[in-house]
């Protein structure tokens, strides 16, 4: 495991991750993040197999849109208004 390398902000924001870190991760080009703030600290993960807001991984309740992911429990607070309140 890669630990302790500095990269700083550019301009724009954009911070590179070490090709260490992408090949021990197999993150191609291309590939979604998921970017979670932790405390103070940053997270990011494959998008793919994570909930875009809690972070779960719990698999067989994660629905995909977009080729971003979200837990059910996420998706009830995201949209509250999806089962009988419509007539409102
Ligand atoms: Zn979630």
């Amino acid at each position: 495991m890669v630990k302790g390398i500095i990269r700083h902000v550019d301009d724009l924001g954009r911070v590179v991750i070490p090709k260490e870190i992408r090949r021990a991760l197999r993150i191609k080009e291309g590939d979604a993040l998921n970017i979670l703030v932790e405390g103070n600290g940053i997270r990011m993960r494959r998008a793919e197999k994570s909930c875009i807001s809690c972070g779960t991984e719990s698999k067989e309740h994660l629905r995909e849109h977009d080729g971003m992911y979200m837990c059910g429990e996420c998706l009830k607070n995201f949209m509250p208004g999806e089962k009988d309140d419509e007539r409102r």
